[in-house]
């Protein structure tokens, strides 16, 4: 692969985000490479599933697009967030990427992980350097945690609830937890009651409930009530909200705008209000560009619930 190639796949956006604003991803990661194999996961099945830590990518070449990027932007992004294909703590160089990504000082620092090379100290002193670390936790209890989440061997649910208490003592940053609750998964009360327990331990700055809302990797995986997102919400030990649908913000990517939103779309299935909104687009020409990839066999249409998402070939 070229560096410009893969550089390219590297950095994603910038997209409205529903937890951070106007976000530039960047990928570590090459598909599909976690620690865990959610049911609900809208990248689809874990292709590669590992505890050992890679150089997956190289770091210069990821730098080097995510420069090129940021000086065509009209506008900043409120964060650099490292994400994408996987679990971004797998890559043995997360600390170095954070503290590159810093000095440009072109947004804050974020990382979504799912929280589960926590128990290790030396993830945990890289992830507390960035500015805001998002991990998820969808259970508290080994059963649960098999269920929705399908860990690699060796991973224990304790442990990672430990490692998560630990990180939120070490880190200078922010911590706001992410739950994310699957019908007859990880909703009953036994496991609520666990998971609010580990939020007391964990004390994050804030909890953010969420459910299943794009297709996920295991077909019949199913939503729960938006009322019973903010019942668990009202029993959290700390600030708690329900995730709101992504705000309408343009991006501000000056060109290609087909080969953003099929980058987009590959990494989560997209809705055309959002194609709209990561391309700053009025609806109706969102639905002409999303009608025109479909055509060209560039886009595939999936339905979920009630919406029609689109995702990349
Ligand atoms: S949802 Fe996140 S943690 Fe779970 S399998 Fe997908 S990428 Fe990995």
């Amino acid at each position: 692969m070229s560096g410009r190639d893969s550089c390219q796949q590297a950095v994603f956006g910038p997209v409205p985000s529903r937890r951070l604003g106007l976000s530039l991803g960047v990928d570590l990661l090459v598909p599909k490479t976690c620690t865990l194999d959610c049911v609900y996961c809208e990248l689809g099945p874990t292709t590669h599933q590992t505890t050992q830590r890679g150089r997956f990518r190289f770091v210069q070449e990821v730098l080097a697009e995510v420069e090129e990027c940021l000086a065509g932007l009209e506008r900043p992004p409120q964060f650099l967030t490292l994400a994408g294909w996987g679990e971004p703590c797998l890559h043995q160089e997360l600390g170095l990427v954070i503290e590159r990504l810093q000095r440009l000082e072109a947004g804050r620092v974020a990382v979504l992980t799912n929280g589960t090379l926590t128990p290790d100290p030396q993830v945990r002193a890289e992830l507390a350097q960035a500015q805001v670390v998002i991990p998820s936790l969808d259970a508290a209890t080994p059963h649960a945690f098999r269920r929705v989440n399908r860990p690699a061997p060796g991973l224990d649910i304790a442990a990672i609830i430990e490692g998560l208490a630990r990180l939120r003592q070490e880190m200078a940053g922010e911590m706001w937890l992410e739950i994310l609750l699957v019908k007859g998964y990880n909703d009953s009360p036994e496991e609520i009651a666990a998971l609010v327990e580990a939020v007391e331990r964990i004390w994050p700055h804030k909890v953010q409930l969420g459910t299943v809302d794009r297709p996920p990797a295991v077909s019949g995986v199913e939503p729960v009530e938006a009322s019973f997102l903010e019942e668990v919400a009202a029993r959290m030990p700390v600030e708690a909200e329900v995730i709101p649908p992504p705000p309408r913000q343009g991006g501000g990517r000056v060109a290609g705008l087909d080969r953003l939103v099929l980058e987009m779309t590959r990494r989560r299935p997209c809705t055309l209000e959002d194609v709209a909104a990561m391309a700053d687009l009025e609806p109706a020409q969102a639905r002409r560009l999303v009608e025109e990839l479909v055509r060209q066999g560039r886009l595939r249409r999936e339905d979920y619930g009630e919406q029609t998402f689109y995702r990349g070939v």
